[in-house]
């Protein structure tokens, strides 16, 4: 038997459909049903419209009456594209002697930096890692992410960073939110190897990519190009064998440098994300292309560093997502409600263009079409403010959380 429920009455319900999938967005352009029920069967979204109207229909098959008292906004769950959440250790020192104007050189020869996340990753257990990685996405959801992409990468040997989306996938089965785990074995050459970067990404490809296949445990390759990590030439290579594969491509691109942005666009790539340095030439590139750019505010205000060109690439035509990069380095928040406000107010964003980026927009970035709106079979994925206006939600710069959050229909 079904279980069916009707939420409302809803104030304001921002379905966030019918949008384009790039380019600019006008709050005008938002589709907002007030006094709105949703009907939900099981877990996916069964009916949306006037709650009056539904009513009945709900009230003779018994389905079960979430009744709202007081203003409440609708929007979807959002949707996090981007997150390392899978790590053990802090690095709350490293990011103090950041604030006291240490470089990365200094920081790394401390004992700090990447490669100390990679030692504590290592050295937990697998269970361990789990639990860390439930309880962030557990803080994630209530704040209303009921999507998460996860990433490896801080265990960077066949072996580690098997354990880390073995990882990745038990604590999906361990939380009501979605796990979208992503290969980061590419995030750094490992000092421990012997061998170039080159040969190291030939071990990755050859050895990890048919484990990951076999035992289902990722359908998408990310890879850092910079100069501190691997050349776009490489991840060129590395990408090349990606391809065949049939896996999705995501890039840590344009961070410091420019020249990650080429590779994501030429291979592909579902997302390029970061951007911070791209220029007018890489924005063209990205623009005139299917990638999404996924800005990561909380890596900028994490380094005190300039923001994604956010305004630029949407008024360029590209599609951009908002995703909080959470980790231990550079972006120990992980508050993605928070970061896309302050990145709207920072680059001058619509409300629309905020809300998109963390829902349908972030949603396209890992390939789900089925969530990232609240429409007539999508995910029964659904946020409740309570408030009457939606614009309190991003005018209180991610303090206003919601009250409510329905994860495939079940309410957390
Ligand atoms: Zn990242």
């Amino acid at each position: 038997m079904p279980i069916y429920t009707l939420i409302g009455p809803i104030r304001q319900l921002l379905t966030m459909r019918g949008l384009e999938a790039k380019g600019p967005l006008q709050d005008s352009q938002l589709e907002i049903i007030t006094e709105a029920g949703i009907f939900l069967k099981d877990e996916k979204i069964h009916e949306i419209g006037s709650y009056w109207e539904i009513y009945p229909e709900a009230q003779s098959i018994g389905a079960k009456m979430e009744t709202l008292q007081g203003d409440f906004v609708a929007l979807p769950g959002f949707v996090d594209c981007h997150t390392h959440i899978c790590f053990a250790g802090s690095r709350a020192k490293d990011f103090a002697m950041r604030n006291t104007g240490k470089s990365y050189l200094e920081i790394a020869n401390s004992g700090g930096g990447i490669w100390d996340t990679v030692t504590q990753t290592r050295k937990a257990a697998l269970e361990q890692l789990v639990k860390l990685t439930v309880k962030r996405a557990n803080r994630h959801l209530t704040d209303g992410v009921t999507t998460i992409e996860v990433k490896s990468g801080y265990s960077l040997s066949v072996a580690e960073e098997i354990k880390m989306l073995q990882a990745i996938k038990q604590a999906n089965s361990e939380t009501a939110a979605d796990l979208v785990p992503t290969c980061l074995a590419a995030h750094i050459c490992p000092k421990d190897f012997e061998g170039s970067a080159k040969e190291y990404l030939e071990t990755i490809s050859e050895e990890l990519f048919p484990i990951l296949k076999s035992e289902n445990l990722s359908n998408r390759i990310d890879a850092f190009i910079e100069d501190s990590a691997f050349s776009p030439q490489d991840i060129a290579d590395y990408f090349q064998k990606t391809k065949d594969f049939g896996f999705d491509i995501t890039v840590h691109a344009d961070q410091f440098h420019v020249g990650g942005s080429a590779v994501a666009v030429a291979y592909g790539a579902i997302s390029a994300d970061h951007l911070e340095a791209s220029s007018e030439k890489e924005i063209a590139l990205i623009a005139n292309s299917d990638t999404v750019a996924v800005a990561l505010p909380g890596a900028s205000i994490g380094l005190g560093m300039a923001f994604t060109p956010a305004r630029k690439l949407l008024d360029s035509g590209a599609s951009l997502a908002i995703a909080s990069d959470w980790n231990p380095g550079s972006a120990p928040m992980g508050d993605l409600l928070m970061q896309a406000s302050i990145l709207g107010t920072f680059e001058k964003l619509s409300n629309a263009e905020v809300l998109a980026g963390i829902t349908f927009r972030a949603a396209d970035a890992i390939g789900l079409s089925d969530r990232g709106s609240i429409a007539v079979g999508k995910l029964a994925d659904i946020l409740l403010f309570q408030t009457s206006d939606y614009r309190e939600i991003t005018y209180h710069q991610g303090r206003l959380k919601p009250k409510m959050v329905f994860k495939r229909g079940v309410k957390i």
